[in-house]
């Protein structure tokens, strides 16, 4: 990120910060945040129970399910779905970053139409496609920059006024969408008792991809919890951080394919919505990650609060995964060069963080944890190396 971005970017947390004041102060949201932090602990303790019971229920919903060991099994998955496809859509996931897709469909000439506005903008950034925020990919963009990157995608000269901006994606994603079959999206929750998938958003692209044919939903182990309830409870402890609104304005629950038996009550899929639902349930690294890592609702509070985030932005993480947790993430996702390169040792341990975080991720801790992996791994500062050669040679850091 450059000087003007980091300014915007931290113009747009200040703003979120006066937004959400009212409601992280309101004794409901402490409440509600006792409550999911209790589902998430429990829920990563028993992701193997978990996992088997959504599985079956999702089988007995008429849902298609798979395991992707890794990011690899994952897009082969995809690929035997799309691969007589010319064009398909997806949605905002960190999840279809985490794997790659874009890119990986690209390669096979299969065309991807990202209906989310602020990854739209992100992913035609030419100079850096990655996002500052889980919920507000493009917060670091200002108003002109965005309408440079757009007039240059719609070969147009655009005013850089928001409503026009909105506007004219929206037309042109809508007749893309027109030519696509099948929808991916990823998930905010999983409720396994149910067999049910819960997506939140705000733009209502999400709802247009449930209603191709087919809806391919991608999303990480960790998601998951028990009931439908819990599902709901999560989801607004996120919207309420991420956004500093009670409620966002849509939430999908898909349990089931489309389906109606009004005609002497024989069953028939794929009335107005999915014909096939396909869930992909990801581990990529998840099941072997400190549990502490996997408590995280993807509110992005952590990285508003973030002294080093603050100061350089995106370059303090990996893909979507921002902030030390992200970094921490990216070595269950990865490995330890990939979290080093991230900025594991960025971290100042300030701890500001945790106490930001809704579900109390220890996020120094699990830094400092891996550090140590990381050092063993052979991945630290260059100036660790000369300090603990001078302690060696001369009892000091500084070599006297
Ligand atoms: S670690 Fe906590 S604050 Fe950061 S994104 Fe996850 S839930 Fe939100």
């Amino acid at each position: 990120m450059n000087s003007k971005e980091l300014e915007t970017m931290r113009i747009s947390f200040k703003k979120l910060n006066e937004r959400r004041m009212e409601i992280l102060n309101d004794p409901q949201t402490k409440k509600l945040q006792e409550r999911v932090k209790k589902i998430r602990e429990d829920s990563v303790n028993n992701m193997e129970e978990l996992l088997e019971m959504a599985k079956k229920r999702f089988e007995e919903n008429g849902i298609e399910v798979f395991l992707a060991e890794n990011d690899q099994k994952a897009l082969n998955i995809i690929y035997n779905i799309v691969k007589d496809e010319k064009t398909v859509s997806k949605s905002k996931s960190n999840t279809v970053s985490e794997i790659d897709l874009a890119k990986f469909l690209t390669d096979k000439n299969i065309n991807l139409v990202e209906t989310d506005l602020g990854d739209r903008i992100v992913q035609l950034n030419p100079t850096d496609k990655r996002p500052a925020h889980p919920i507000g990919p493009a917060l670091h963009l200002n108003v002109k920059k965005i309408a440079e990157i757009i007039s240059e995608s719609l070969g147009q000269e655009i005013e850089p006024e928001p409503r026009i901006i909105m506007e004219l994606v929206k037309a042109n994603v809508i007749e893309e969408l027109s030519k696509c079959k099948i929808g991916i999206t990823g998930a905010n929750s999983v409720a396994a008792e149910d067999g049910s998938l819960v997506m939140v958003h705000n733009e209502g692209n999400i709802s247009l991809l449930t209603l191709m044919e087919t809806h391919i939903v991608l999303v990480g182990i960790d998601k998951l919890v028990s009931t439908i309830e819990d599902s709901i409870s999560v989801i607004k402890l996120e919207t309420a951080y991420a956004t500093g609104t009670k409620i966002p304005s849509y939430i999908n629950v898909i349990s089931a394919p489309s389906k109606t038996a009004d005609i002497e009550k024989r069953l028939l899929n794929g009335m107005y919505g999915a014909k096939k639902v396909v869930v992909i349930l990801l581990d990529n690294g998840r099941r072997d990650a400190l549990k502490e890592c996997l408590w995280c609702i993807g509110c992005g509070s952590c990285i508003v609060a973030c002294p080093v985030y603050n100061a350089v932005g995106h370059e303090f993480g990996y893909k979507g995964y921002l902030g030390g947790r992200g970094v921490a993430m990216s070595k269950f996702i990865k490995n330890e060069k990939t979290s080093f390169d991230s900025g594991l040792y960025m971290c100042t341990l300030c701890g500001l963080c945790t106490l930001e975080c809704p579900v109390s991720t220890p996020t120094s801790e699990l830094v400092e944890k891996l550090r140590i992996n990381s050092q063993k791994a052979g991945f630290y500062p260059k100036a660790h190396g000369v300090i603990k050669k001078n302690i060696k040679s001369s009892g000091s850091p500084f070599k006297s």
